[in-house]
């Protein structure tokens, strides 16, 4: 069965893709951008390590994923997985079929901004190659098996019952593999639990325990847990009323403030780009160091708290663009947990090179690594595995 699978990520003015075969060195992937408008176009690398720019003028989804396949020609994917952030209800990826489609609609009210944008994508490939089976994969999902008293909140129970409100969590496709990818190279903890930290300009936290999340930062929305680039993670709910009893901000400018202009960038007031902000403290900034700290001693916290949704803690991972690549954040944090044992070994936390996993603990206590996340890896391997069951199904049915 397929070899190559077209990872689709869709926003809404553009597309990441990925072209994902059995070898990660022959990935081919790039973004198409700002579509729609005069300048829209795609940028990527392609076989070999290539750059690509290509001018597309206002072409839509459809007609940027039309050029896109048909510059892949030769490597024609065999199936399409779809990144989709919310799933709502859905426990984990899934063939899509009208029934599914609908559910994707279904769920977004709990996802305005990315739901909207993903079904654009699909509705176009799903025009354009009836004939490839395709997978929509939940960044929900995994966070699916979170038991009740980890996913609902202190509030009055109709608000679960009757309009889904309880926490979903997010970046499930990077907390899964890394903590797979953990668990394999430790070699024995396969069973055990993992703290996760994905540090990207969204980041979260994820404790699993035997290869499921138990609990984890996000919520509702992407917008509650640690500090992010430019969203502040968690506040007083009452910050709310707060704002509109005293600067009269109506809801929508508060969910902005608190979304595109909190975070790195509101404590820094210089940048949501945490090697910008690193830079600045280095030459003296104040806020720009309290950015810091505040980032660091949060995230601390949450994996403290999250620590409790896990009968032992047998080791910490980071990853994302923050816990892959800065050592720096990662010692800060560490330095503000030192309840459980964790260790580092600071020689090998500065020395570990750019976009390579390794062990960053002294051996004494809860293994510490940084592993590079790999999403388009992880939905191309959960849509193989859902065509390959469909397939299966197929022909047992027509043996029957
Ligand atoms: P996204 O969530 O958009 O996928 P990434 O995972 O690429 O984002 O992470 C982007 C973040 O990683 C940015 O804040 C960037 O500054 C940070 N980053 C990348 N390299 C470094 C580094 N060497 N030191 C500190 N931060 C880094």
């Amino acid at each position: 069965m397929a070899t190559s699978v077209l990872v689709i990520n869709c926003g809404s003015s553009s597309i990441k893709y990925a072209l994902v075969s059995e070898r990660r060195e022959d990935r081919i992937y790039g973004l198409a951008e700002n579509l729609g408008a005069a300048d829209a176009r795609i940028k990527g690398i392609t076989v070999g390590g290539e750059p690509l720019e290509l001018s597309i003028p206002y072409a839509d989804h459809a007609k940027a994923l039309e050029t896109l396949l048909a510059r892949l020609a030769n490597y024609k994917p065999q199936a399409i997985g779809h990144r989709v952030v919310h799933g709502g209800s859905l426990t984990k990826a899934e063939l899509l079929t009208p029934e599914i489609i609908e559910r994707i609609r279904a769920a977004t009210p709990l996802a305005p901004l990315h739901n909207p944008a993903h079904l654009i994508g699909i509705d176009a490939t799903v025009r354009l190659f009836p004939e490839l089976p395709q997978v929509a994969v939940f960044d929900t999902a995994f966070h699916q098996t979170m038991p009740p008293h980890a996913y609902r909140y202190a509030i009055p129970k109709f608000l679960y019952t009757d309009h889904n409100v309880r926490r979903y969590g997010f970046h499930g496709t990077s907390h899964a593999y890394v903590s797979d990818k953990a668990s394999e190279l430790a070699g024995n903890l396969k069973k055990g639990g993992w703290l996760t930290a994905h540090l990207g300009n969204g980041s979260s936290t994820c404790a699993v325990w035997n290869g499921q999340s138990v609990d984890t930062s996000m919520g509702l929305t992407p917008l509650e847990g640690v500090v992010m680039g430019t969203r502040s993670g968690d506040v007083d709910p009452s910050l709310h009323s707060f704002l509109a009893k005293n600067l009269g901000w109506d809801l929508a400018k508060i969910d902005k403030v608190l979304n595109n202009e909190s975070g790195l960038l509101g404590l820094s007031q210089l940048s949501n780009d945490m090697r910008t902000v690193i830079e600045a403290a280095k030459n003296g900034n104040e806020d720009a160091s309290l950015a810091i700290e505040v980032f660091s001693y949060r995230l601390a916290k949450s994996l403290a708290a999250l620590s409790c949704g896990l009968p032992t803690l047998d080791g910490l991972i980071f990853t994302g663009g923050i816990g892959e690549n800065s050592a720096y954040i990662r010692e800060k944090t560490l330095a503000y947990l030192p309840h459980f044992g964790l260790q580092l070994d600071k020689d090998q936390n500065n020395n570990l090179k750019r976009g390579t996993e390794g062990r960053i603990d002294n051996g004494n206590g809860p293994q510490i690594w940084v592993i590079p996340t790999d999403e388009e890896g992880r939905i191309a391997k959960e849509t193989r595995q859902v065509v390959e069951a469909a397939e299966n199904t197929a022909s047992v049915a027509s043996l029957v």
